[in-house]
């Protein structure tokens, strides 16, 4: 079959001819229909340190996909040939304390599809049975392809009640993006995005924010002050892994307010910690989706009118890889679609 295969240490990625995938007797063999291209695809591409680390040479790369069944491990139940998938990235151990206790999302020996195993980037994967999700047929396929950062989103948004509270969110990548639809879904009062990219900011207008800033020409208190919003954001949403965002939220957070922080921020970011001790502000990280109340109530919500299809700029034929890593390198795009049928 064909795969995109990081093969050197080196920028770049490589389509090549490798063979399908071996799956166990609890795994389930996926025919992939399309992918979605993620930073964390972009970072593997690049070769930068972060890759540089943790990426074993001859990866087949990807985590984003939707596709159909087509064999299923002899001691897989519930599952069968034919059922369209999504699925979720992250592979529990399923015996530490927290996959114990139904935290599988924070796991203490994850393994990651397409970043520490093989990945969706190809024609077929196989990954566990209880990490497929069967969709049902009103989610179409380029929406179904992009359920896992739709569930950052949605694992983020939904960490603190949003419920008439004026919601900050900084950075408008597709993640943020996807989040600010959620808040308004959900039945926050004012949405606030920030970026430094006009072209994001442009789609965050089409997904229900109330009030998209370009933070190197407006700050957030002017922001406040347009809305008459008086004491403060209510809840934070970090999903830009920027310092200079993050330490700008903090110090506009009401007092008693929530900040959840998906974006990864760099190891020597600084902030003014009076900020979360004086103001008692909460601080909760965020990793991945819940396994799988996320995945049920995201389908939920698409299914009572989310609507995140503007998030999807760009759509290739996996051939033209190329062209979508470099659209993505520019940033002038939300999420692009590699086809594989
Ligand atoms: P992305 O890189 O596409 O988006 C980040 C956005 O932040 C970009 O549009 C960028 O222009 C913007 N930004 C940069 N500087 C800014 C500033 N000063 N103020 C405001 N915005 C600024 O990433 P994404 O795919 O949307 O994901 C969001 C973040 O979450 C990334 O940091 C990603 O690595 C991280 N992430 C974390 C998890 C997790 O499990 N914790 C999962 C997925 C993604
Ligand atoms: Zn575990």
């Amino acid at each position: 079959m064909q795969a995109l295969v990081k093969s050197k240490g080196e920028k770049g990625i490589w389509l090549t001819d490798v063979s399908v995938p071996e799956y166990g007797h609890n795994d389930v063999l996926i025919k992939i229909k399309k992918t979605a291209i993620c930073g964390t695809d972009l970072h593997i591409y690049n070769w930068d340190e972060w890759a540089q680390v943790r990426i074993p040479v001859g990866l087949t790369i990807g985590h984003e996909f939707v596709g159909e069944i087509v064999e299923v491990g002899q001691d897989v139940q519930g599952l069968k040939p034919g059922m369209r998938v999504s699925g979720e990235g992250h592979i529990a151990c399923g015996f530490c304390r927290r996959c114990r206790g139904g935290l599988r999302h924070i796991c203490r020996q994850n393994v990651s599809v397409g970043v520490t195993r093989n990945g969706c980037f190809a024609e077929y994967l196989a990954i566990p049975a209880v990490n497929a999700y069967p969709l049902p047929d009103s989610i179409p396929d380029n929406i179904a392809a992009i359920l896992d950062p739709l569930g950052n989103a949605v694992h983020t948004t939904l960490a603190f009640s949003v419920i008439g509270e004026d919601v900050l969110i900084t950075g408008a990548g597709p993640v943020g993006l996807m989040a600010a639809a959620i808040a308004r879904h959900v039945g926050a009062r004012f949405v606030i995005i920030s970026d430094v990219n006009d072209y994001r900011l442009d789609i965050a207008k089409k997904m229900g924010v109330t009030f998209p800033i370009n933070s190197m020409h407006t700050t957030l208190k002017e922001a406040m002050n347009t809305l008459e919003m008086k004491e403060g954001y209510d809840v934070g949403l970090e999903m830009s892994g920027n310092s200079s965002a993050f330490r700008n939220m903090l110090e506009f957070m009401t007092h008693g307010g929530k900040v959840a922080l998906l974006g990864f921020l760099p190891q020597d970011t600084q902030i003014d910690w009076n900020n979360i001790i004086m103001k008692g502000l909460q601080v909760k990280g965020i990793y991945g989706r819940e396994m799988f109340e996320t995945w049920y109530t995201m389908v939920s919500m698409l299914q009572s009118g989310l609507d995140v299809s503007d998030v999807i700029t760009h759509e290739f034929s996996y051939q033209d890889f190329d062209k979508a890593f470099e659209i993505m390198s520019f940033g002038q795009c939300g999420k692009i679609i590699l086809n594989w049928m």
